[in-house]
C-alpha cells in the first residue's frame, strides 16, 4: 500500500502532516506502522484524556456500539442526562446542549448569547470582546473571535462587531467592553495562542467590566478545561463567572463530543429550534463523556493531574535554567508551553526523531498536552527526552 498516495491524492491538504503513520495506541504511546514506540506527549492535540486504547473506554463504547449508538436528538437518552448532570455539578452551569466539536461548541456560545440579548428586548446588542492571540476555532462565527490574520484573512468578512484587546492590558479591556457588548470571549488559558494564562488583574478587569455592563462572559475551556490544569475548569483559577462555557478535546477521550454549558437565566432566554445537531450527544458519545467524567471525579484523575502536574513544572522549571533556548515556561497541570528565543519547529522535528510527540504552536512555542493518565515515571522519562531534545534542536539550528 502507497501511503504516501493515498494521503497525498485524495485527502485535501489542510494540514501539515508529520511523516509518520500510527497503526495502534497503548496508554501514553503510540506505535506506528513498523511498530515503532512514540511517546505521545501531545496526544491528539489534548483529546486523549484517558490514554491510547484505554481498557474501560474500549469496554464501554464496544458495549454502547452493541445496545444502542444513535437516536438523534428527536429522541431523549439518559446518558446525555447523565451527562449534563456531571458537568452541572462541576460548573456550576445548570444546563448543557450537546454538540461535536469545539468549534460547535464555541459558536453555540455565540449564537445563544446573542440570543439571550434578543429575548432580553435588546437585538442591537451585538458586538463581541475577543483577546489577542485568542483561537476558538474555524467556523465563520468562531473564526471572527480567533485572533491569528493568518487564519482570518482568506474568508473576510466574518463577524464585523468584534473589538480586540490584549490580554495584558486590563485597562483596555475596561474600556472596549460596553452596554453594546454581547459577550466577552476568554480563554483562561490561551491554548494555540502559545499557553498563555490570563492574570489575575485581567481576570479582575473581566468580573469589573461584566458587573458594569453587564456583558456575559463566554469562557472557551475547549483545551484547558475538565482537569487539564488540575482544576475541573480554567476559569475557576481566576475566580471568574462564565455565562456561557464551550467543553470539547478530553470530554470524550477520542470519541468527538463537544458542549455548550448554560447558566440558567441565558437557557431561559433559549426556544426550540433556536440550534441543533443531528449527531450531538448520541449516546455513544455520552457513554465516553460518561467514562471520562467518572475517572475525573470519582477515580481520583483530577488529583493526578495535580500531582503529575507539579512534577513537570518542577521539571520543566529545572529544564529552562538549563536551555538557554527556552525564554519562559508557561502553563499549569498538564498543559504547558516552552516558549523559546527560535523557531520551535526543528525540536519538533527532533523530537520526533526520538520517538516523542511534541507540538509547535505560535511559531516559537513547544506545546505538551500529554494524556490525564501519564504516570509519574513516564514524567520522569518525558523530561528526560525533553532535555535531550533541546540539546539536538539547538545543536540542528547551528548547523
Ligand atoms: N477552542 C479552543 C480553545 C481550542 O483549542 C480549539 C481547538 O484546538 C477549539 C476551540 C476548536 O475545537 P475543535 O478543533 O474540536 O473544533
Amino acid at each position: 500500500m502507497d501511503v504516501k498516495a493515498l494521503e497525498s491524492q485524495h485527502v485535501l491538504q489542510t494540514y501539515r502532516r508529520a511523516p509518520v503513520v500510527f497503526t495502534r495506541g497503548e496508554g501514553v504511546y503510540l506505535f506506528d506502522e513498523d511498530g515503532r514506540r512514540y511517546l505521545d506527549l501531545i496526544s491528539g492535540v489534548g483529546v486523549a484524556s484517558l490514554g491510547h486504547a484505554n481498557p474501560l473506554l474500549a469496554e464501554a463504547l464496544a458495549e454502547q456500539a452493541r445496545t444502542l449508538v444513535h437516536t438523534s436528538n428527536l429522541y431523549f437518552h439518559t446518558l446525555q442526562g447523565q451527562v449534563a448532570s456531571r458537568l452541572a455539578s462541576l460548573s456550576g452551569l445548570s444546563r448543557t446542549f450537546f454538540c461535536n466539536s469545539g468549534t460547535e461548541a464555541m459558536e453555540g456560545c455565540l449564537k445563544f448569547a446573542r440570543r439571550f440579548w434578543h429575548t432580553s428586548g435588546h437585538s442591537g446588542r451585538t458586538g463581541l470582546v475577543a483577546l489577542e492571540h485568542a483561537f476558538h476555532g474555524r467556523t465563520i462565527g468562531s473564526l471572527s473571535v480567533t485572533w491569528d490574520d493568518h487564519y482570518r484573512a482568506p474568508f473576510a468578512p466574518l463577524l464585523q462587531d468584534v473589538v480586540w484587546v490584549s490580554p495584558g492590558d486590563p485597562a483596555a479591556l475596561l474600556s472596549a467592553v460596553s452596554d453594546r457588548t454581547t459577550a466577552i470571549v476568554i480563554e483562561a488559558i490561551q491554548g494555540e495562542g502559545g499557553v498563555r494564562p490570563l492574570s489575575p488583574a485581567f481576570a479582575a478587569a473581566v468580573r469589573d467590566a461584566q458587573q458594569r455592563t453587564g456583558a456575559l462572559l463566554i469562557a472557551d475551556e475547549v483545551q484547558c478545561g475538565l482537569g487539564r490544569t488540575g482544576q475541573a475548569f480554567g476559569y475557576q483559577r481566576l475566580g471568574l463567572d462564565p455565562d456561557l462555557v464551550a467543553v470539547g478535546k478530553a470530554l470524550g477521550s477520542g470519541m468527538p463530543v463537544g458542549a455548550v454549558l448554560l447558566s440558567e437565566r441565558v437557557a431561559a432566554a433559549v426556544s426550540a429550534g433556536d440550534h441543533g445537531s443531528t449527531y450531538g450527544g448520541n449516546l455513544l458519545a455520552c457513554r465516553a463523556a460518561l467514562v471520562f467524567l467518572d475517572a475525573l471525579t470519582s477515580g481520583g484523575l483530577q488529583a493526578h493531574v495535580q500531582e503529575v502536574g507539579a512534577q513537570f513544572a518542577a521539571g520543566l522549571c529545572e529544564l529552562a535554567g538549563k536551555h538557554a533556548v527556552i525564554r519562559e515556561v508557561r502553563g499549569a497541570g498538564l498543559m504547558w508551553g516552552l516558549d523559546l528565543c527560535v523557531d520551535a519547529a526543528p525540536f519538533v522535528q527532533a523530537a520526533l526523531r526520538r520517538g516523542v510527540l511534541i507540538n509547535r504552536t505560535a511559531d516559537t512555542v513547544i506545546r505538551l498536552l500529554p494524556p490525564f493518565v501519564i504516570s509519574s515515571a513516564e514524567v520522569e522519562q518525558a523530561l528526560a527526552q525533553l532535555d535531550a531534545i533541546l540539546s539536538e534542536g539547538v545543536q540542528e539550528r547551528a548547523a
